[in-house]
């Protein structure tokens, strides 16, 4: 079976960046278990999954564009540390939800200056080359349950 539209897809993956440094993988017991062609992969690594099958093996380096998306500068705010109500300690490295005109939305702290907090609400990875290894383990067909809610169900997915 190839991995097509509704496919339930598990792979085995080792995301690296461009200095060989490995960013994320699965493990041996946990693989990644997905619901195919949902949004629920980045864009590049979906379309370099269709068409393959249980088995297959590949190599493949996205542009941030087919990943996580480029640097936006703009998502990047110098906010007073009094605005952060509920937030006991800010250390650089945190990760907030910060309340923006299209909801709270994740943010990291990256400076802290005196009174002042800067936010950055790019993905951790946005702006960069994803090198990944795939292993393709299992492909098989979604239910119709796993279908009206857009994942997975069982071993790697939700249990409700
Ligand atoms: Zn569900």
């Amino acid at each position: 079976m190839h991995i097509a539209q509704d496919s339930v897809v598990t792979i085995h993956y080792t995301l690296k960046d461009d200095a060989g440094e490995i960013i994320d993988s699965s493990t041996p017991e946990e693989p990644l278990v997905y619901l195919h062609g949902h949004g629920n992969l980045v864009p590049g690594l979906e379309r370099e999954l269709a068409g393959k099958c249980a088995g297959d093996k590949f190599n493949v380096r996205l542009s941030p564009a087919d990943g996580y998306g480029e640097y936006d500068k703009q998502l990047v705010q110098r906010v007073p540390r009094r605005s952060l109500r509920g937030v006991a300690k800010v250390d650089v490295g945190m990760r907030l939800h910060a309340q923006t005109d299209e909801g709270p939305r994740p943010v990291t702290v990256t400076h802290v200056m005196g009174d002042m907090v800067t936010l950055d609400g790019n993905h951790p990875l946005a702006g960069k080359n994803l090198n990944f290894e795939i292993e393709v383990t299992v492909v098989r067909a979604a239910t119709q349950e796993e279908l009206s809610h857009g994942h997975v169900h069982g071993p790697g997915g939700d249990h409700h």
